[in-house]
Parts: C-alpha cells; structure tokens; sequence
C-alpha cells in the first residue's frame, strides 16, 4: 500500500472535506526549493509549505543545529527551570525587532502567540483595574484557529459552528488604497469609546484573506491614534515576519512600534513548531506584584521546546547572514519585474506585491473558499510540478528564499498558464 492510502485510511487532514478530497500526495523528501512524492514526481514548493520553509526544506545547517541539541537537552519544564537556547532566542530576537520589544514568551504555533497577546493586554489592564475589555481586529482578518484566536478572525464558514462561543469584537475596514480615509474615520469614531483594549493586525499584508495589501503610512496612522487614545496595538508578524515583506520584519518599514508582536512560521524555518509573543516592558510591568494572582496564567507542555528555540537559532544565522537580504532584494525584483508584465493583461484583475509576496487575482464573478475554480486553478499548478495553494481566485507566491531564477520562472510560467483556465 502507498503511503497515500494507508494516509487515507486513518488520517484526519486539516481544512479539508475528507469525503471528497482525493488521494494526499505522499512526499518523502525535500531539498532547497524542491519536494519529491512518492510516486517519483517533483513539486516546486512555491508557498514554503504553510509559509514556513523560508530557507527552502532539509537545510543543512538548521539540521545539524536541531541534531546537536537533541543530544544535549532534548525538553524541560519551563516553569521554574531555563535553558541556553531560549535565553539566547530571546536575546538575538530582541536585538532585531522593535527598541521598545523588551520581554518574550514562548507558545508553539501562530494560533497560541496571538492567545498569549490577547490575554497580555487583556489581562494588563484587568490587572491595573481598568475595564477595557474591547479588541478592534481588520475585516477579513486571520490569526488563528484556536478561539480567542478565531474571535479576532473574520466570521466565515470557518467560524459558523462557533459563532455563539467567540466574543465580541470591533472591526475595521482594511485601508487598501482608496479606503484609506474611512479605516481612519471608522477607527476614530471606535476609539471614542472608552472600553477598547487593544487592535489586532496584519501588518501590511492580510494573508489568508488573499494577500490584501496597505501601506505602512496609513498602518502608522492607525498606530498613532491608538496610542493617543492609550489602546494597544498588537503586530500578529505570524506571516509577515522573517523577511516576506522585504524586510526582516513587515514591522521595520513603520516609524511608529506596537506594544505586542506575535510570531511563528519562519521563525524555525519551517522544522519545528514555535511561536513567540514579545512585548514592552510597560505591559510586563502590569504583571509584577506581590499578589501571585496577578500573574500571566498561561503555558504549555512544549513551551521553549530547547530543540524548537535551537532550530529558530540556527534559522537566524540564516537570517543574519548578508545573503538573506540580497536574496530578499532579488525575489522582490524579480517579483515586481512579473507584476508589471501581468497587470493588465486578459483574465487578470489585480496583481498585488510587497516584498517576496506576489499574488494574482484572477478575474471571475462571485468567488469563495469552495468555488470551483480553486480547485481547477490547484490541480494546474500541481500538474505543472509547482505547489501553488490558492485562496479563491487568488493564487500567490511566497517563496523559499533559496529559490532559483529558473524556479521563479517556472512559478511565473504556471500562473501566466491559469489565465487560460478562466
Ligand atoms: N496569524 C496569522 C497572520 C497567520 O497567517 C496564521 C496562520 O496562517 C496564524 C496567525 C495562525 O498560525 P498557526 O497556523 O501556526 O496556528
């Protein structure tokens, strides 16, 4: 029996309808850009498997990083005890966001950094006695599956069985361009009440509402006028950081910083499951007390996974080498150089881009998660050996940064190929 069918009989696969999915194609290796089934095909990963694989799949250098602490301290409880790969993640992490980042906690996925977020400026103003309990999140927003997660998410189907189970939050247009005035005036209006706690964000690019893309000035805009009105801000950098805005964080291309950041994703390169939240000392200082009580009740069994904090390690002097930068430089070029080509063109409406995120909205009347074309866009791009997931009409690169010239063509090929399937 292939791997596929021994898969399909017992497994259980996420945000898919297993009734009618077909066959899951068994991959047993990846090198640099590239997976290999089981069937001997060849997949060009062109989303970096769930946006993870920045460095590309099985880099050598993370292996020998996770391998090596493996045979050193594999796991330990976090509460009451530390150990040297988080303290110096910490240290290395804080050196590269914000000034005003100062303390960081660990979790194990995106979904878990934005819970220790929300419960961070929830609980900061609990404890100061403060009856601010609102969160304004963006319209269209994802930050996760797990609830407090899936409150500050858009409503959708993938929410519906839950509704009655999330709480209530305030959202706000996204200040794509031309809406960029009414995001300011709805906020303004929102903040004149006086139980807002804080506002969630994808900063620059809201990814699984299919890359939609605003402007750091109007980000900025909105950060200061929640810093006026003293609610917090929160940076979910779950997909954005690590370089996918052309910069190392979607964060660094704004003059004004958030109180909170969340992050997950790259931040292993995609080889073990981590998430970290980070905030200001001012938020941190809430916590401190004599009262026990006013502690941040939150944890898990993996929490600074010592193997997990090694790979993210390993993975930053990837990120700090001058390459990194250069490699971003050239997949946003080579990106931009695409966009400029396809805009325009027959069966394209928008072709959007900010740093190694490309994506292509192909034109076509109502869309959803479940509209056919989806799929047939999907099935193209595997027959075409590139992993290209698609969000609706929407297909979008973002890329390993190790990936190649002739990969990118080849990506570029596939999606100017969809245009005929419209
Ligand atoms: N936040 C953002 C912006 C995301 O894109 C995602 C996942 O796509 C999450 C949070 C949730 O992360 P995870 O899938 O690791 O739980």
């Amino acid at each position: 029996m292939s791997l596929a069918q021994r898969d399909k009989a017992i497994l259980w696969h996420p945000y898919t309808q297993m009734q009618t999915a077909p066959l899951p194609i068994g991959i047993t290796r990846g090198e640099g850009a590239l997976l290999f089934s089981e069937d001997g095909k060849t997949y060009l990963d062109a989303v970096s498997s769930w946006w993870v694989n920045i460095h590309g799949h099985a880099h050598p250098h993370i292996a020998q990083r996770v391998s090596q602490q493996l045979q050193t301290l594999e796991h330990v409880i976090f509460a009451g005890f530390t150990h040297e790969p988080a303290v110096q993640l910490a240290e290395r992490l804080l050196r590269l966001l914000p000034s005003n980042q100062a303390r960081v906690f660990y979790t194990d996925n995106g979904s878990t950094a934005v819970e220790v977020a929300l419960k961070m400026v929830l609980q900061y103003w609990f404890n100061q006695g403060v009856e601010k309990t609102k969160i304004i999140a963006f319209e269209g927003s994802y930050h996760g599956d797990t609830f407090g997660a899936m409150s500050v998410s858009e409503r959708s189907v993938f929410t519906r069985p839950f509704q009655q189970y999330l709480f209530d939050v305030e959202f706000l247009p996204v200040p794509v361009p031309g809406k960029e005035e009414q995001t300011l005036a709805r906020l303004q209006e929102l903040l004149q009440h006086e139980d807002i706690a804080a506002f969630i964000f994808e900063p620059l690019v809201l990814g699984t509402a299919g890359m939609v893309m605003y402007s750091p000035e109007v980000l900025n805009e909105l950060l200061r006028l929640c810093r006026k009105q003293k609610v917090m801000t929160i940076a979910d950098e779950v997909m954005t950081g690590f370089g996918r805005t052309g910069k190392r964080f979607a964060m660094d291309s704004l003059t004004e910083q958030p109180d909170v950041m969340c992050f997950s994703k790259g931040i292993t390169g995609g080889t073990m499951a981590l998430g970290v939240t980070t905030c200001t000392q001012e938020i941190y200082n809430a916590f401190l007390s004599q009262d026990k009580t006013k502690a941040l009740f939150h944890g898990h069994s993996y929490t600074a996974n010592p193997v997990a904090c090694a790979a993210s390690l390993a993975s930053l002097d990837l990120v700090e080498a001058p390459e990194f930068l250069q490699n971003l430089e050239r997949i946003t070029a080579s990106h931009a150089a695409f966009a400029q080509e396809l805009a325009g063109k027959e069966g394209i409406k928008e072709v959007r881009q900010t740093g190694t995120i490309l994506a292509v909205e192909f034109e076509v009347g109502e869309t959803s998660y479940f509209h056919n074309l989806r799929d047939v866009l999907y099935n193209f791009s595997l027959e075409n050996g590139v992993l290209l997931r698609p969000l609706g009409n929407i297909v979008y690169a973002l890329p390993p940064y190790c990936i190649t010239t002739e990969q990118l063509a080849q990506v570029y090929q596939t999606m100017e190929g969809m245009r005929q399937l419209i």
